[in-house]
């Protein structure tokens, strides 16, 4: 098997550790730098925590892609940087895999016509749990039946956006199968505004961020006495990763944009 070259942004995250990690122990990945923005010019087995891991590190993008040819940009970073560093990523020819959330749909729009102008592959998937895609798409099939349905999504308190791209998408591929309706009473009001989510087509997102979470989320459906409830917990970021190694093999085999892990799944 051809040995994939990997550039990893924002590898002292808790994210960014486990990738580094996981391209470790993958025999045919190899990690040819990583984007920091601190440390320059120094290698990650300097700092604590990557003993023996021998890649080097930078803090301009440019000089990064200057000095290596790499076949695949991990990048899990922040919804402003990711968005900056993917489209840099395909400008110079190298095949990005977005796990940093928050991008806003013009931005995804952009990415994919560059994605195809340049013929390149690029991956930006909000949650890469397997379990996570599975109740995504569960919960799709679940709306065939359901029409009334709400979702509650629950994260640590450092995640930057809300509601979380997991929730978003999953609202989205509800409503791929459910005609639009406003959950709840048609009067009803918020006395305290912000007490029923945010809303798309209809259905109420609800955001919880504590300390002790890592990603949860809960999609519940409601019709004539019955609920259904589906739910997947991530309990640490190891979760995350068999979808991250799926992702980057997966990339170097398209020639566009994929939004979201359950498109590359069969
Ligand atoms: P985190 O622990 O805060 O790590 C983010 C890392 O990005 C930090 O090391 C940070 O550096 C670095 N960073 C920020 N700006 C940068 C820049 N300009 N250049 C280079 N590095 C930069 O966050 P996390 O929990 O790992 O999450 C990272 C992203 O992945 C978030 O968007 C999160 O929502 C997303 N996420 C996705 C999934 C999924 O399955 N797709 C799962 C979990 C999280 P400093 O340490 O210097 O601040």
């Amino acid at each position: 098997m051809k040995t994939i070259k990997v550039i990893i942004a924002g590898p002292r995250g808790r994210m960014g550790r486990e990738a580094v990690k996981m391209v470790q122990e993958t025999e045919h990945f190899h990690l040819e730098a990583v984007l920091d923005r601190k440390h320059n010019g120094k290698v990650l087995s300097d700092i604590e925590g990557f003993q023996g891991v021998n890649a080097d590190i930078y803090t301009d993008i440019d000089e990064c892609f200057s000095q290596h040819q790499a076949d695949v940009f991990i990048d899990l970073t922040t919804p402003e940087t990711g968005y900056i560093h993917t489209k840099k990523a395909l400008e110079s020819g190298i095949r990005p895999v977005v796990g940093t959330t928050g991008f806003t749909d013009s931005q995804l729009a952009e990415l994919k016509e560059l994605a195809e102008e340049k013929e390149l592959g690029c991956i930006i998937a909000p949650n890469f749990a397997i379990g996570a895609v599975l109740m995504m798409k569960f919960s799709q099939m679940a709306a065939k039946y359901f029409q009334d349905v709400e979702i509650i999504e629950l994260h640590h308190d450092r995640k930057l956006d809300a509601p979380s791209g997991t929730a978003v998408k999953t609202a989205q591929m509800i409503a791929e199968e459910r005609e639009a309706k406003k959950q709840g009473h048609p009067e009803e009001k918020e006395t305290i505004q912000g007490a029923r989510g945010a809303v798309i087509d209809g259905m109420h997102i609800h955001s919880v961020r504590l300390p002790g979470l890592i990603a949860h989320q809960q999609v519940m459906f409601g019709a004539d006495g019955q609920t259904l409830s589906i739910r997947h917990d991530s309990y640490n970021r190891a979760s995350f990763m068999s979808g991250v190694r799926i992702c980057v093999e997966t990339v170097m085999k398209v020639e566009t944009l994929v939004y979201g892990l359950e498109n590359i799944l069969d």
